[in-house]
C-alpha cells in the first residue's frame, strides 16, 4: 500500500502544476487511472482552457455519497533552496520529499491508491473525488465544480478536503477577503498643496481607517478555538507618489482581512468603501472631480463553520479515533464547498508547517494511515 501511494505521489508530483502553468496533463494522468476502475468523470474548464477541475465518481449515480477535494497547483519554489529537484520525488528514511508531497498531492495520491479499494467495497453510494486548480492564488479555480455538486442531483452527504491537517478533524476556519485599494490624487508643486490632491496622504487617512476598524475588532465579535478569536484587518504592503516636493499623483496599498465564521467580510468591506467614498472623496473632489478612489478584489474566501450535524462529526471523530475538532488560522477550499450547500470539514495528512517549505515532504505513514481512513469512511457512508 505505501509503495503504491508513493509512486502515484512521485506521478503527481513530476507535474509542476505551480498555479501559473496548466494542470492538465497531470488530469489526464488521474483520468486514465481512475477510469480503469469504471469511474465516471467531469471537467470543469477555466475560460482560457488552460486548467480545469476534475470530477470523478465511482459507484452508482445517486444521491448521498461523499465528496473527496484536493487541489493540483502548488506553490512555486523560486527563491528557495532545495537540496534536489524539486518535481522529482525521492525518499530520504521515512519520508518523501518534493513540491506538494505535504500541501496537497499526497492526499491526492491517497485518493487514487484507495481507489482500488473502493471500487470493490460493493457501494451503495458514489465516492467522488474533486480536483481542483488555483487553490494557492486565493481559492480562485473550484467554484464552479462545488457550485455545480451542491445544486446537482449528487446531493452528496459531505465532502473532506484534504489539506494538511495532521489528520485531525478541521471543523472551522476564517475567511478572507484582499485586495487593492488605489488612490488617484492630482500632482502639482509641493509649495501649493491645497491647489492638488495629496494621494499619499488621503491613503494615509484610509489606512488609518482601517486601523480603527483593526482595534475595534479585538473587542469581538469572537469565535473561541481560533488564533485569534476575532476578526483582523491589516495593510501590508504600500508604494505612491514620485518625488519629495511633487504632490503624489497616485497611492497604491493592499490591504487583507480575516473574519471568523457568522461575521461578514462584506460587510467590513462596505463601511471602508463608506468611508472612503462619503468622508474622503467629496474633499478629493472639491479640487478636481477627476480624483478618486478605487477597490479591486483580488480574492474571497469564505469562512468555514462547524456543520450542525454533530452525529456525523462525532461518527467521523470515532473513525478517525480522534475526541476533538480543531479550529486553524489558515484557509481553504472547505468554505466554498459548504457555501454550496455541502457540509465539508479538513481533513489531511502531513503538518501545515511543512507546506510552501523548501525540501516539503510528508511521513509515509501519515499517508498509509490516511489511506486507511479513506478506506474506512468509504465503507461506512457509501
Ligand atoms: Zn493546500
Amino acid at each position: 500500500m505505501v509503495a503504491e501511494t508513493a509512486d502515484i505521489l512521485a506521478r503527481l508530483v513530476g507535474f509542476p502544476t505551480i498555479s501559473a502553468a496548466s494542470n492538465l496533463s497531470l488530469l489526464d494522468y488521474v483520468e486514465e487511472e481512475v477510469t480503469r476502475f469504471g469511474a465516471r468523470v467531469r471537467r470543469f474548464p477555466n475560460a482560457e482552457g488552460d486548467k480545469a477541475n476534475l470530477l470523478v465518481s465511482v459507484g452508482p449515480d445517486e444521491p448521498g455519497g461523499i465528496v473527496l477535494s484536493g487541489h493540483t497547483d502548488v506553490v512555486p519554489t523560486d527563491g528557495q533552496i532545495w537540496t534536489g529537484n524539486p518535481f522529482e520525488l525521492r525518499r530520504q528514511n521515512d519520508r518523501l520529499i518534493g513540491r506538494g508531497a505535504t500541501d496537497m498531492k499526497g492526499f491526492l495520491a491517497c485518493c487514487l491508491a484507495a481507489l482500488p479499494t473502493i471500487s470493490a467495497q460493493g457501494l451503495r453510494r458514489p465516492v467522488h473525488f474533486a480536483f481542483s486548480y488555483d487553490e494557492e492564488v486565493g481559492c480562485t479555480g473550484v467554484g464552479p465544480m462545488a457550485e455545480w455538486i451542491g445544486s446537482s442531483a449528487l446531493a452528496p452527504k459531505f465532502a473532506v478536503i484534504g489539506e494538511p491537517s495532521s489528520m485531525e478533524f478541521v471543523s472551522a476556519h476564517k475567511g478572507g477577503l484582499i485586495g487593492w485599494a488605489t488612490v488617484k490624487g492630482k500632482p502639482g508643486h509641493s509649495s501649493q498643496p491645497d491647489r492638488y490632491v495629496n494621494a499619499v496622504m488621503v491613503a494615509s487617512q484610509l489606512v488609518a481607517f482601517i486601523e480603527t476598524l483593526r482595534v475595534g475588532m479585538r473587542d469581538g465579535p469572537f469565535f473561541e478555538g481560533l488564533d485569534p478569536p476575532y476578526s483582523t484587518i491589516q495593510v501590508n504592503q504600500i508604494a505612491g507618489g514620485s518625488h519629495g516636493n511633487i504632490v503624489a499623483e497616485t497611492c497604491r496599498f493592499f490591504w487583507e482581512m480575516r473574519i471568523i465564521p457568522g461575521q461578514s467580510p462584506d460587510a467590513v468591506f462596505d463601511t471602508i468603501k463608506r468611508y472612503a467614498h462619503d468622508v474622503l472623496e467629496p474633499a478629493m473632489h472639491r479640487v478636481d472631480p477627476g480624483t478618486g478612489i478605487m477597490f479591486e478584489v483580488q480574492a474571497s474566501i469564505p469562512a468555514l463553520a462547524p456543520n450542525d450535524d454533530t452525529d456525523l462529526e462525532r461518527d467521523i471523530l470515532a473513525l478517525l479515533g480522534k475526541s476533538q475538532t480543531l479550529r486553524v488560522p489558515y484557509g481553504s477550499e472547505a468554505g466554498i464547498f459548504q457555501q454550496a450547500g455541502i457540509p465539508s470539514m479538513i481533513i489531511g495528512p502531513g503538518d501545515i508547517a511543512d507546506a510552501h517549505q523548501p525540501d516539503e515532504s510528508i511521513g509515509v505513514l501519515e499517508l498509509s494511515d490516511c489511506v486507511e481512513f479513506l478506506t474506512r469512511l468509504t465503507r461506512t457512508y457509501c
